[in-house]
């Protein structure tokens, strides 16, 4: 072969990398290369992005790792559909492999890409890397594509071995890693046109030593995750999902340390692994849920959509307590955890009667890990409009949650400095106090924190209405 050209997308790590490891294991000569799309990043809102700064900086670490390997990491800014064919064609190369991608968008740029490096007589090739199983790999017995989780965990758990396990790269193989013939620097940030963020502040470090350490810190507490990982006041969760969006840690890796350890924490984290894989596979065979409910039923909700109420949720200013913190720690930090997304995403539907769609774009624009697959079936999972999602008549209870979730209220005053000095028995729901109270914590409310936007009851009622109307 005259060479490979491993082309780094959502795979930004050396370790167990299945598209650099089936380019060295095929050719003698590889070279490898990065681009900063221009299509990607000129979508972006914000020019203080922190997953480009996140992927910036984990480009630069990928790179130095490459370098002392004996290879070199070629780092393009423009479009990528462009760029990568001209430059396999400049290199020389026969084959570019990459890992494969599962989202609309990024399907029909690989296949704009095949079809240009095919005229130039070269190949590409996209193997499997961010998932465990992709596809159709995992099928019911009947051959569908499951839509329920429980039954495909149960045949995921049963399937899943050393082959689905193994290590994609030889580290021997590195050695034909090739220098390119002309040299590239990493462009700064700002002349990709953004700026350096607060990413650290955020808690998040960056590249595959910020994988592993982030790893490392989490195994400390895997053992307590079923017991801790619904109580946003504490830090029990991995923090690792920005690291599996841009592949800075091996999904195999991560299940692999999982079943060595088989405790219930490690079981209830694997589970969650698990969810992972099934959006991705729900994805890939229904693609239209970017677009619509999959149950088609609730295709027909007519939501009001209130553009006043979306901005106060959007801006944490609903009056309920652990909606609106959840929402201004988003919008300080990008950071969300589990529960909370659960609890706002039901509060946006099931009590603003907001389409689920304007949330998940929302989302999209704010979160650190944004994932399509993963923030697709959530949103709808909540919403219940998606495959196995919440019963639509389940409709959580902002107060009860927050409650049940946050009982001492830490989280709670963390985010939301008017309710400092609030009683314990009134810090859930503030405007039961009485005026009299009010005045002696200092949260006059409607003055110092907002008065609900809604009734719950009340808007529990006409989402069940809604929902109700919507089914044949
Ligand atoms: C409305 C809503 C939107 C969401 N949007 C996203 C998103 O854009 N990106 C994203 O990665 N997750 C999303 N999630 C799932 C989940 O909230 C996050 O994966 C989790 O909070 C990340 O924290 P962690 O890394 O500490 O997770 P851990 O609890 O440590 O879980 C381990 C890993 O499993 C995966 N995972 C965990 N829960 C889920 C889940 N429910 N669905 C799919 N994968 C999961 C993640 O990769 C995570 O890093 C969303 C959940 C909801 C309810």
């Amino acid at each position: 072969m005259a060479g490979a050209l491993a082309w780094f997308r959502r795979d930004l790590r050396l370790d167990d990398n299945a598209a650099l490891g089936r380019a060295l294991a095929r050719s003698t000569r590889v070279f490898c290369a990065f681009v900063f799309d221009s299509e990607i990043l000129g979508a972006l809102e914000s020019r203080a992005d922190r997953r480009v700064d996140f992927i910036w900086r984990s480009v630069g670490e990928l790179r130095e790792r490459l370098q002392e390997a004996g290879g070199d990491l070629i780092v393009l800014h423009g479009r990528a559909r462009d760029e990568v064919p001209h430059l396999a064609a400049a290199l020389g190369v026969d084959e570019v492999v990459a890992a494969e991608d599962y989202e609309p968008a990024a399907l029909a740029r690989d296949a704009e890409v095949a079809e240009r490096l095919r005229a130039s007589g070269i190949g590409f090739t996209a193997v499997k890397d961010t998932v465990v199983f992709a596809k159709s790999e995992l099928l019911t017995q009947g051959g569908r594509p499951f839509t329920v989780f429980t039954p495909y965990k149960n045949a995921w758990l049963k399937l899943v071995g050393e082959a689905e396990l193994a290590q994609r790269l030889a580290e021997s193989d590195l050695k034909r890693l090739a220098r390119p013939p002309v040299a590239t620097r990493l462009p700064e940030l700002r002349e990709l046109g953004f700026e350096p963020t607060d990413l650290a502040a955020s808690g998040i470090r960056p590249g595959e030593r910020g994988a592993r350490e982030t790893l490392d810190d989490f195994l400390g507490r895997i053992d307590g995750y079923h017991a801790q990982r619904d109580f946003p006041a504490l830090d029990a969760t991995s923090g690792l999902a920005i690291h599996n969006r841009f592949g800075t840690v091996s999904i195999r890796r991560l299940v692999r340390t999982a079943r060595s350890r088989r405790t219930t924490g490690t079981d209830f984290w694997l589970a969650e692994l698990i969810w992972r894989d099934f959006f991705f596979q729900v994805l890939h065979h229904h693609p239209r849920v970017t677009q619509e409910a999959f149950r088609a039923e609730f295709a027909r909700i007519e939501w009001p959509n209130d553009e006043d109420l979306f901005a106060a949720w959007r801006e944490g200013r609903t009056g309920y307590p652990l909606v609106d913190a959840a929402l201004r720690q988003l919008n300080a930090t990008g950071n969300l955890h589990n529960r909370l997304r659960m609890v706002v995403a039901s509060f946006l539907t099931k009590d603003l009667l907001v389409d689920w769609r304007w949330g998940e774009r929302y989302f999209a624009a704010t979160l650190n890990d944004f994932d399509l697959a993963a923030n697709n079936g959530n949103w709808q999972w909540a919403a219940s409009t998606g495959c196995d999602a919440q019963p639509y008549f389940r409709i959580f209870n902002p107060v009860a949650q927050s409650q049940k979730f946050d009982a001492q209220g830490e989280y709670l005053r963390r985010w939301l400095p008017a309710l400092a000095n609030v009683p314990m028995k009134s810090i859930h729901a503030p405007w039961r106090m009485s005026p009299a109270e009010q005045a002696a914590c200092g949260c006059v409310i409607g003055h110092d924190y907002p008065a609900p936007v809604v009734d719950h009851a009340v808007q529990r009622e006409r989402a069940l209405a809604l929902y109700k109307r919507a089914r044949p």
